[in-house]
């Protein structure tokens, strides 16, 4: 018999979090986080299902029919995605200017797909002239873009530049919108996005667990008509069709308590006004960013590129920047981030997502990162 360990009831810290995500949880996300469970297939819980779909279409600017949380973090969604829709054999360009295209890249290949690559630094987004120079000589049946790319703070501009390419060579786009939802200006039935994924933790202010995703009529019969089942029985969502779809049959259970604070997340984006929501984040940021420049720092990406949700602050010359996070964690019980992949030690990442792109938490980052300078 193994004796119980020595542990105490649970205290988590509470940390002001700025930094990649996740960002702070909004009071009213945890107190219905705290509501009783009710059946995954209880008449009172479909309701929610319906509520958070029509939410998640809000959201994402779609009417898509094929728009689910799917449970599991953002790479869950990510995964959905790319299981679904790459077949063994299909072509999938992806980008390299960051972090997650490698990801994307991987997924793809574990599909069946066979990756092709359209160049760009880390830090700067995709030149549609490259974009159509990779579709030439690749002829890709599925092209994948990152809009906000967490690791390196650059926002992809005109994406409908990006998916007109892909649409005059018949590829599918599939969007990574996870540091872009709720926060960023994102549209995806008017900028032609035929597969949008994204996470909770981000700009919409919930804990990770149900993620969203989203799929044209266009990019579902890709799904239906698939000679090879997919490869992941949890993520096809031929099954899951079952419990999101009319049926309402059990596939697996929800994430209850995730799907309520979804529905709770995506409340609080609809009584803000998603235009709102996005002029808030650029305005929370800009107060930042000129915070910033005022201590004497730059952000790595240009200007026209700037990703609000997301700052990447160059590190200045003879900064240790373990130090500069330690002290800002130790100090003032805030949490920022380092760089990640190519600009780990170049940049630390300041996030200013959701419930956290406010002004008391700026104002924090501001004066931790003016005493840590110090
Ligand atoms: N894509 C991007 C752009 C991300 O920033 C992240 C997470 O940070 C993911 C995908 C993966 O999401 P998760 O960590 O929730 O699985």
């Amino acid at each position: 018999m193994l004796t119980p360990p020595d542990t105490d009831p649970l205290t988590p810290e509470d940390r002001t979090l700025m930094g990649p995500g996740p960002s702070e949880v909004h009071p009213r996300v945890l107190r219905v986080m705290s509501a009783p469970l009710v059946g995954h297939l209880d008449d009172s819980f479909i309701e929610i299902m319906d509520e958070v779909q029509e939410l998640l279409r809000y959201t994402f600017q779609t009417e898509n029919r094929w728009t689910i949380p799917v449970s599991g973090t953002g790479s869950a969604a990510m995964e959905a995605a790319f299981a679904n829709v790459v077949e063994p054999g299909d072509t999938v360009l992806v980008p390299t200017n960051g972090y997650f295209g490698g990801r994307m890249a991987s997924m793809a290949e574990r599909a069946g797909g066979e990756v092709a690559y359209v160049e760009a630094p880390w830090g700067e987004p995709l030149d549609p002239d490259a974009v159509a120079d990779a579709f030439h000589q690749h002829d890709p049946d599925v092209f994948g873009f990152v809009h906000a790319e967490t690791s390196t703070g650059a926002l992809q501009p005109n994406v409908p530049a990006l998916t007109d390419i892909a649409h005059d060579n018949d590829a599918y786009v599939i969007a990574d919108t996870v540091t872009s939802l709720g926060g960023v200006e994102l549209r995806v039935d008017e900028w032609g996005i035929d597969v949008a994924y994204s996470g909770a933790q981000k700009c919409l202010s919930c804990p990770p667990g149900a993620s969203p995703l989203t799929l044209s009529d266009r990019a579902m019969e890709k799904v239906l008509d698939r000679d090879s089942e997919v490869r992941s029985w949890y993520l096809d969502l031929s099954l899951l069709e079952g419990y999101w779809g009319d049926e309402r049959s059990y596939h697996h259970t929800a994430p209850i308590t995730n799907v309520y604070a979804l529905r709770e997340a995506l409340q609080l984006v609809a009584e803000e006004g998603l235009e709102a929501r996005w002029e808030r984040h650029r305005e929370m940021a800009t107060h930042l960013k000129e915070g910033l420049e005022t201590l004497g720092l730059e952000l790595n990406p240009e200007d026209e590129y700037w990703l609000p949700s997301l700052n990447a602050v160059r590190i200045p010359e003879g900064i240790d920047e373990s130090a500069l996070l330690r002290d800002m964690k130790e100090e003032h019980n805030l949490e920022v981030a380092s760089g990640l992949g190519d600009l780990d030690g170049e940049i630390i990442r300041i996030g200013c997502m959701g419930y956290s792109a406010r002004t008391s938490n700026v104002e924090l980052v501001l004066h931790a990162l003016e005493d840590a300078l110090r």
